[in-house]
């Protein structure tokens, strides 16, 4: 039981001094949780504690699912011309690109990732992912269709209703973007719980949804544990509809728990991409782009590009460069250091967690040709969630580094002979998020591209994203599409009216 004050004054880093909301956001007011139940939030670079935030216990969710659902019904919500929301949607992006310095820091603090990273690619996707479905509020609509002479039908696009939604910590302010953006504009009303590991974010942004306009209850946003918080928001029976995005083990709880009361659910679970190089490739961009599709983000990216398969004739000239890459650059430092490509994992849980399975690894009987373990303290001489990237090779495809997500900075690298084995072994896998192809011949990369079991694949590239572009997972690797027009379909529901022109005949 804590009482801590709702707004504190922190210092950064950096430099950049900011005052940090704690509260749960509900109902447009900070509030503190019922219990006084809080969560501390660590800077994974020195592992120092940056503050407490509260966590929501069932009680303070079920205030926040209530504020939704009156919201729902509110005239100034449910009135509101589907052009204005567009326009609320716009100022808050135009708000978040006014703070995106501040935004930046606060992620890069909190998960550890370079402050130049946060600042150039999470807050710009944010930006930019709220600002298209801005543009989206008034142009989604029903049709009409012809049935006999005396009747016809149309139907109407409605929001689903009450929306709980997930999010994860590796990319706290997009993944809120990429679920605020479609469920909003369509609408619906939400409830957003942070990922208890990066919590700080998303509670500034509160403070700027408020400031755009949005009216009381529309967005109520809670920090709070996934077993406790995260469950009773799932089961909630006023939740009209799930959204998450996390680990494929807690999807399937989701999943579970959701059947209760039959939600409507979206998951975007984990991977195990594969990235097939055929011999006839550019090998600079096949080196730069693999590398990058596995050691950006210190590896925490669901869509990792972490099996990569090389023809058999350029194997040993593919490790031997991707390795070279891997040591000049792949500089390891703290969040702030403008050349540091690799920060800290984002917990210590995290951190063991890699560790176990580059131990893993090596006791199955892989090489480990780079890294192999943690790395040394930061350049202050403390402590951090430090880990050396690390290049497998002689690995088979039982062994459980090829198979399970470790979502680290660990890549497993193995060669195969024909397009038939490449194909065959990429698909070899209970995941199906991302994968690349890299080739210069045209047909083969399309056929390819066509035949591998995943929601998305990148030609000669990899991690590629756009806000208009559909992203989502096949097998275990999710249920529904986030992003573009596709995106729009998980936040809204098609009512068919029966017209009868009948009556005088
Ligand atoms: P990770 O293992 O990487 O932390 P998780 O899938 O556990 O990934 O977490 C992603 C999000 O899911 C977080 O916001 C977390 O709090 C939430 N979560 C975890 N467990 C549950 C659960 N049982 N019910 C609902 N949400 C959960």
């Amino acid at each position: 039981m804590s009482n801590l004050d709702l707004f504190l004054n922190l210092t950064a880093p950096n430099g950049r001094q900011y005052t940090q909301p704690t509260g749960l956001f509900i109902n447009d007011e900070f509030v503190k949780s019922k219990s006084g139940q809080t969560i501390a939030s660590i800077d994974p670079a020195t592992t120092r504690e940056i503050a407490s935030v509260y966590a929501a216990g069932a009680e303070d969710v079920d205030n926040a699912v209530k504020a939704a659902k009156a919201a729902l019904n509110d005239p100034s919500w449910k009135l509101l011309p589907a052009t204005d929301r567009g326009i609320l949607m716009g100022r808050l992006a135009d708000l978040i690109e006014k703070n995106k310095e501040l935004l930046a820091t606060i992620d890069a603090w909190d998960n550890g990732k370079p402050y130049h990273v946060a600042l150039s690619e999470d807050l710009v996707e944010a930006i930019t992912t709220f600002r298209y479905y801005s543009g989206w509020a008034d142009k989604t609509f029903g049709q009409t269709i012809s049935t006999t002479p005396k009747k016809f039908a149309y139907t109407i696009r409605q929001p689903i209703g009450v929306v709980g939604q997930i999010i994860p910590w590796n990319y706290p302010l997009s993944m809120a973007a990429w679920k605020l953006g479609p469920a909003l504009v369509c609408g619906n009303t939400v409830v957003i719980k942070a990922a208890e590991q990066t919590p700080l974010s998303i509670l500034v942004l509160a403070t700027l949804i408020k400031e755009a306009g949005f009216p009381k209850g529309v967005v109520n946003i809670i920090n709070g544990y996934g077993c406790e918080a995260g469950a009773a928001l799932v089961q909630h029976p006023l939740v009209d509809k799930v959204a998450f995005t996390g680990s494929t083990a807690t999807g399937r709880e989701i999943m579970k728990m959701a059947a209760g009361s039959l939600k409507n659910i979206t998951l975007e679970t984990g991977g195990k991409s594969p990235l097939i190089v055929f011999n006839d490739t550019d090998m600079e961009q096949a080196v730069k782009w693999s590398h990058f599709g596995i050691m950006s983000n210190q590896g925490q990216i669901c869509t990792a590009t972490s099996r990569i398969f090389v023809q058999k004739d350029v194997y040993e000239t593919f490790v031997e460069q991707f390795t070279s890459a891997v040591k000049s650059t792949s500089k390891i430092g703290d969040q702030w250091d403008e050349s540091t490509f690799q920060g800290p994992q984002v917990t210590r849980a995290q951190y063991d967690r890699v560790l176990e399975y580059i131990r893993l690894g090596i006791s199955e009987g892989a090489t480990v040709v780079s890294g192999g373990g943690p790395h040394p303290p930061n350049s202050n001489g403390e402590a951090g969630y430090y880990i050396s990237p690390t290049v497998f090779t002689n690995v088979t495809d039982s062994m459980r580094i090829y198979r399970e997500e470790i979502f680290g900075p660990v890549v497993v690298i193995m060669p195969f002979e024909t397009e038939e084995e490449a194909i065959k072994r990429a698909n070899n896998t209970t995941f199906g998020l991302g994968a690349a192809v890299f080739t210069k011949d045209l047909e083969r990369a399309h056929r390819v591209a066509a035949e591998i079991e995943s929601g998305m694949v990148w030609i000669n590239s990899s991690q590629d994203c756009d806000p208009g572009v559909p992203f989502g997972g096949v097998k275990q690797s999710g249920i529904g599409r986030e992003l573009g027009e596709a995106g729009l379909e998980a936040y809204s529901q098609v009512k068919a009216v029966h017209v009868n022109l009948g009556s005088k005949l």
